[in-house]
């Protein structure tokens, strides 16, 4: 009997976690699947056959839903079940109380290692491209001058000045999207790592020496000292005052993001101008963002938005749903059966129940 994946679907995701292509790559890897009834409502036009809620619970070996299970749900599964989540055990410690003791182990996606290897499985980097393309037509839709330079008969209009701070995979993506649309783009970054990445897509480092780099962090950011933060505070605010839109992405993972555009910044910028803060439902990298709010502070445009994917949903979906079939092809054996080998890297790190003494 081929092992069987459940997809269940959420409220708080409208995104679809699956799709004829990552049907394909289950099929190979060795799963037959049931998803729940209304899965793929938000994108429409995915004719696949779908099931109520409580038989995916009841027959799935393999379970994934955006959100964790309830503890109602949770305490009426009976068997074996794998369960696939996102339970960001960086941001709240797992209580193991939630899970029943019995048969069931859960593995969060937010918690697989940015690796070469598990590229194809991960989810934050899949929309944090999307969603650094987006934060640039979002700030070139609101902002009332033109992106590249445009000669004409009646003047020279000159490109735009685009600022992006924090150039991981969101900040990469903005710096090359915001180029192609001619705009002049200045990026900064405290991983002094990322500089050749971001003079290779044709774009001007911001330089601020000193920077800890902690090559142990695994490639995220690590806090800074007191003397670098002053440093870069003027190095930013000098970047700010120039740009006609800033594009901010920095976080900490597990800690509130940095503030890095201060109110005093943002009233140095020309009226008209954009803030499209990406980090905002962590605190925000600008002092005047809010998180899903559009604000006007001293003629400046600020949007708070952490989940610009969800402007993309057909090609966020289509890119979740292949993660997840890359991610679920793990768990099973050559013969398609299920086998959570504890050797292996990418599960070592990404199950959160049950937890091993070393964890
Ligand atoms: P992130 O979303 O955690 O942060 C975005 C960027 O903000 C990072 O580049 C970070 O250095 C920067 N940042 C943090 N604090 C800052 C500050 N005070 N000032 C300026 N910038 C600041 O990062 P991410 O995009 O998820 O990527 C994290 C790292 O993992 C990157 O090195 C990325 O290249 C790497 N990565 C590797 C793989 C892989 O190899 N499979 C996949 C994804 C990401």
């Amino acid at each position: 009997m081929a092992t069987i994946i459940g997809y269940l679907r959420t409220d708080a995701d409208p995104r679809c976690p699956i799709s004829l292509d990552s049907l394909k790559k289950l099929e190979k890897a060795g799963y037959t699947y049931l998803a729940e009834d209304g899965i793929a409502d938000a994108i429409g036009g995915l004719e696949i056959s779908t099931v109520p809620r409580s038989e995916v619970l009841r027959d799935a070996h393999v379970i994934y839903c955006s959100t964790p299970l309830s503890a109602e749900e949770m305490s009426a599964l009976s068997g074996d079940k794998v369960l696939i989540s996102f339970y960001a055990p960086y941001e709240e410690a797992i209580d193991p109380n939630h899970f029943p003791s019995d048969g069931v182990s859960a593995y969060s996606m937010d918690m697989i290692p940015r690796t070469t290897l598990a590229q194809s499985m991960d989810v934050l980097s899949s929309m944090a491209s999307l969603a650094g393309y987006q934060a640039v037509l979002l700030a070139a839709s609101k902002l009332p001058r033109y992106f590249p330079m445009l000669m004409t008969a009646a003047g020279t209009i000159r490109p735009a000045n685009v600022l992006v701070i924090g150039a991981g995979v969101a900040g990469l993506q903005a710096i090359a999207t915001a180029k192609r649309l001619g705009a002049r783009v200045e990026a900064f970054d405290v991983r002094d790592a990322v500089r050749d990445e971001v003079q290779s897509l044709g774009a001007k480092f911001v330089e601020v020496e000193g920077a800890t780099d902690d090559i142990a962090a695994g490639g995220y950011a690590v806090q800074q000292t007191p003397e670098y933060l002053r440093k870069q505070k003027e190095a930013i605010a000098a970047a700010v005052k120039k740009a006609d839109a800033v594009i901010t992405t920095a976080q900490l993972r597990g800690r509130p993001a940095p503030t890095l555009v201060t109110e005093e910044m943002v009233k140095t910028m020309k009226p008209g101008s954009v803030i499209i803060d990406m980090a905002s439902s962590s605190g925000g990298n600008c002092e005047c963002s809010a998180d899903t709010q559009h604000v006007q502070r001293h003629g400046v445009h600020i949007i708070g938005d952490s989940q610009l994917y969800l402007q993309t949903l057909q090609d966020a979906s289509d890119l979740l749903a292949n993660n997840i079939a890359n991610y679920a092809s793990i768990f099973l054996d050559e013969e398609g059966k299920l086998l959570l080998n504890s050797e292996n890297e990418i599960l070592q790190k990404s199950i959160v129940f049950p937890q091993s003494d070393s964890q």
